[in-house]
């Protein structure tokens, strides 16, 4: 079996803040394989988008980084920036939130798309904006031509995330991070953006899928990552992750699939042992111990980070329910 795209171990994040250092990523660890994706899930405040920004160091200065991230050979947790930028907007590329503050207000989106690919790529000016013109046609904004010209404010939100993309795939990308794509756009515009994120993933490349939203995961994603407070908590394939979660924290998300936006106003939560033990009905005294270790709990490639998944653990105690909680149809 070949390496995975993308390995991140043990992956740290510390940002320091008036009100002191905050621990964002805190101990994440997933792979993503070539063609692959890969859904970062959990409420906002979790670390999904720090995590996201750490892969490529878009974090502040400021932010102290450990563990190892690796792509496609290289370790780019040990590059220096000149060298990781070179990667950022070539092999590895991001998809922002908001598609209008991601794009200058001042330039055309053709130059933007066009920028994109001469900062990459040995082009002249006339290829450059002919491969823009075929881009805005890949991404599905109409009359591509007549419209390279104009500038943000004349498309659109949903037709901003679509120029969003196009720069995003301009250079043909191994790895997408895209941080909540379709977030700010209407039901109908983030269908179609979902079938034109899937499409683009059916050409091979990788995609790393931040979202608050888990229907968009059904769609979209081969295998989820759960986080909570900067950690992950459960992995595993999607159909086996939301068909019967396995951690007390993903089984409440899936419970509440439609209200999981905001981050849970949680007080004060555990620096050590389980985060999640001051709510969680099944806690032990052992979940203020160590942090639990990941445990299969299944299906192959399903794990969780839970005491009672243990090998020592209590057999009378089970989490999983036998009845799937969420059954999952992929449309791709
Ligand atoms: S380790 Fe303990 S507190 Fe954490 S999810 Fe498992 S049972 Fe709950």
């Amino acid at each position: 079996m070949s390496d995975p795209l993308l390995s991140v171990e043990g992956l740290r994040t510390r940002i320091p803040t008036e009100e002191g250092v905050v621990r964002a990523v805190d101990g994440v660890s997933f792979e993503i394989d070539r063609g692959e994706t890969v859904a970062l899930v959990g409420e906002s405040g979790s670390g999904k988008t720090v995590t996201c920004e750490t892969i490529t160091r878009l974090v502040p200065e400021t932010a102290t980084v450990t563990g190892e991230v690796r792509f496609d050979g290289e370790t780019l947790t040990d590059l220096e920036e000149n060298a990781l930028r070179r990667i950022r907007g070539n092999r590895i590329a991001h998809v922002f939130q908001n598609p209008r503050s991601a794009l200058d207000p001042v330039y055309s989106v053709g130059d933007q798309i066009a920028e994109a690919i001469t900062l990459h790529r040995d082009v002249q000016e006339r290829e450059a904006r002919e491969r823009t013109v075929a881009l805005l046609g890949r991404v599905g904004i109409p009359n591509p031509g007549e419209r390279v010209d104009d500038h943000p404010h004349e498309f659109s939100g949903g037709q901003c995330q679509r120029v969003a993309i196009a720069i995003a795939i301009a250079c043909e990308p191994a790895l997408l991070l895209a941080d909540e794509p379709t977030t700010s756009v209407d039901v109908t515009v983030q269908a179609r953006l979902l079938a034109l994120l899937s499409e683009l993933t059916e050409g091979g490349m990788s995609t790393l899928l931040v979202t608050h939203d888990l229907r968009v995961v059904a769609t979209l994603a081969d295998r989820v990552v759960v986080m909570f407070e900067g950690q992950t908590v459960e992995r595993g394939p999607t159909e086996a992750v939301f068909g019967r979660p396995a951690h007390p924290y993903t089984q409440a998300l899936v419970e509440s699939a439609a209200g999981v936006g905001e981050g849970a106003d949680r007080g004060e939560v555990p620096t050590d042992g389980c985060r999640f033990r001051h709510e969680c009905p099944h806690a032990i005294d052992a979940c203020a111990g160590e942090r639990p270790a990941f445990e299969p709990v299944g299906s192959p490639g399903h794990a969780a980070a839970c005491v009672h998944y243990a090998p020592e653990r209590d057999p009378s105690v089970v989490l999983a329910e036998s009845e799937p909680a969420w059954t999952v149809s992929r449309e791709r």
